[in-house]
């Protein structure tokens, strides 16, 4: 099984949740080894999707040097790693990914739009050898060994209407698409005044979050899935671990979790070579792990 990238660059447009402004998107193939690169052509600064270069975990995933940023990067990198991208290079024109719909369908969409193109390389993938944890409380994060990838996640708010959520991913790109590219972000009405008073969450509407009061939602649309708010912390979670830079041959358990106990996650695991295996998927291995790239 060999490396992809896209096939062509593609261009999409769309405001940032935090700062309100139109941002250009564009999505450019990249060479075999490259993996997946953020570019800021307003700044001319580039920087790999990598655990050191996140900088931010509070609202969203900022990645970034002393030079440059780019927030809320999360929901992108998630359809990214779900399609088995390895390699591509994100040109953004300001601070932000857009936001688009609050979810990854229509950078899905970008990427069937691409289409893909096999490199020379071999594939790797970062097999999980041992148990690692991150613990705060009784939240946790938790990834242990396997050979069926699953994202196993809780969540938990003192809230009528989400309440206790729980939701078992089985992890392939088909299996993504359906059920959980379309989950959106959400908040809560109470905390959008706080956010505005800091000057964040100003792009943020009912046409790309999901807003809760008490034990309704205010999207007249309403929920695409009764239990969206749980599929959307997969969302988040697959786009989170893929900065590890590799598909994660791992099972996953989230209780409670965040960006920062994500973060927390990539970096226990690549400092303990022991927890992993980069694994290159030659011919007479790619077998067993071709499923989940269908
Ligand atoms: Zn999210």
């Amino acid at each position: 099984m060999r490396q992809i990238t896209v096939a062509r660059t593609v261009k999409g447009v769309g405001i940032g949740l935090h700062k309100g402004e139109p941002i250009e998107l564009c999505l450019e193939p990249l060479e075999a080894n490259s993996g997946v690169v953020f570019y800021r052509s307003d700044l001319n600064v580039s920087f790999k999707a990598e655990p050191s270069n996140v900088i931010n975990t509070k609202l969203a995933t900022v990645i970034g040097n002393d030079k440059a940023y780019i927030s809320t990067i999360e929901h992108l990198m998630s359809a990214i790693n779900a399609y088995g991208i390895d390699n591509i290079r994100i040109v953004l024109n300001g601070n932000e990914a857009p936001v688009m719909d609050g979810s990854s369908i229509s950078f899905c969409m970008m990427l069937d739009e691409a289409g893909i193109r096999e490199l020379e390389e071999p594939k790797k993938i970062l097999v999980i050898k041992k148990v690692v944890e991150v613990r705060d409380g009784d939240k946790f994060v938790r990834i242990t060994p396997t050979k069926e990838p699953r994202i196993n996640y809780t969540i938990k708010f003192d809230n009528a209407l989400i309440g206790e959520q729980h939701y078992n991913f089985e992890f392939s790109k088909k299996n993504y698409i359906e059920e959980i590219a379309r989950a959106r972000t959400f908040g809560f009405l109470k905390d959008v005044e706080t956010l505005r008073a800091m000057k964040l969450g100003l792009g943020g509407s009912l046409e790309n979050t999901i807003v809760v009061d008490e034990n309704k939602v205010l999207n007249p649309e309403g929920l695409r899935f009764r239990d969206e708010f749980v599929r959307h912390k997969i969302l988040d979670a697959i786009g989170d671990l893929s900065l590890l830079g590799y598909r994660v041959f791992g099972d996953y358990i989230s209780y409670a979790g965040s960006h920062h106990l994500n973060h927390l996650l990539t970096k226990e695991i690549l400092k303990d070579k022991s927890a992993y295996d980069l694994v290159s998927l030659e011919r007479q291995k790619a077998h067993e792990y071709e499923r989940v790239f269908a």
